[in-house]
């Protein structure tokens, strides 16, 4: 399996993620905070399932763009998956006729821009050789985490969320797990504000870790840019043995 954390920054990709996207063997992806940004208009038409872990727009934020993207005359277009409320969200405050024109009504008239696909938690999926699970996790609004396993290997995206059990037990099952997605935001001095709105510091990102199968890489990610050093040496100061910083374009295989 290939995954590849999407840069969102112009300039330093690498380093900065303002926004989140994951691309998977080209032709899946979690999020679209900057997936409408990526790469050619081809690149994007060949993503043909996006599955929207929460409504907020660090993840939602580039949809509109990816679905012109992605629209050809003689094509299909691609299946949105996510809750019910996410998608419910994403009608309401995207394709309104306000924010970008109703995609959703106008793809019932002519070659679709889009499918609406709504997910129930813990019933897989199965698109392009995967295995896709949704499970909900603790963020301010309905959030889904994703396990996704194919016939070799499985790896974890928990999306945005505060301390959570639930996934960890997926983790636990789930055979030939190789890496978990987990985000640090804020810096440890913000523990309030993170806990107010549902993220993780590095000292809770560290009770998280404690609560997985041992042995599976765990790759932080949704770093606030503006504290992403203090954020980055307070991780590596944890000492933990298969913590990876996340890299924007860099290409993971599993
Ligand atoms: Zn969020
Ligand atoms: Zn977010």
């Amino acid at each position: 399996m290939k995954v590849q954390l999407l840069g969102s920054s112009v300039g330093n990709a690498m380093r900065d993620q303002y926004v989140s996207s994951y691309l998977i063997n080209r032709t899946v992806a979690i999020d679209a905070g900057c997936l409408g940004l990526h790469g050619t208009p081809q690149d994007q038409e060949a993503v043909r399932h996006l599955f929207l872990t929460h409504s907020h727009s660090d993840h939602t934020a580039t949809l509109p763009i990816f679905l012109e993207n992605a629209w050809t005359p003689v094509g299909d277009g691609p299946r949105i998956y996510g809750s019910s409320e996410t998608l419910d969200g994403v009608q309401r405050y995207i394709f309104n006729d306000v924010m970008w024109p109703d995609f959703i009504a106008l793809s019932k008239k002519m070659r679709p821009f889009l499918h609406m696909c709504p997910l129930q938690a813990e019933t897989e999926v199965k698109v392009e050789g995967l295995h896709i699970t949704p499970v909900q996790v603790d963020h301010l609004v309905p959030t889904f985490g994703y396990v996704i396993s194919d016939s070799r290997s499985a790896i974890i995206v928990a999306g945005d969320t505060g301390p959570t059990n639930r996934l960890w037990e997926f983790a636990w099952r789930t055979t030939g797990l190789r890496a978990i997605f987990l985000e640090a935001c804020f810096p440890n001095s913000m523990r309030q504000l993170a806990e107010t709105s549902c993220h993780l510091t590095p000292e809770m990102f560290c009770r998280e870790v404690a609560k997985m199968p041992a042995g599976v890489k765990v790759v932080a990610v949704h770093i606030k840019v503006r504290y992403r050093d203090e954020v980055v040496s307070e991780l590596r100061a944890l000492g933990l043995p298969d913590l990876e910083i996340g890299e924007g374009e860099k290409e993971y295989n599993f």
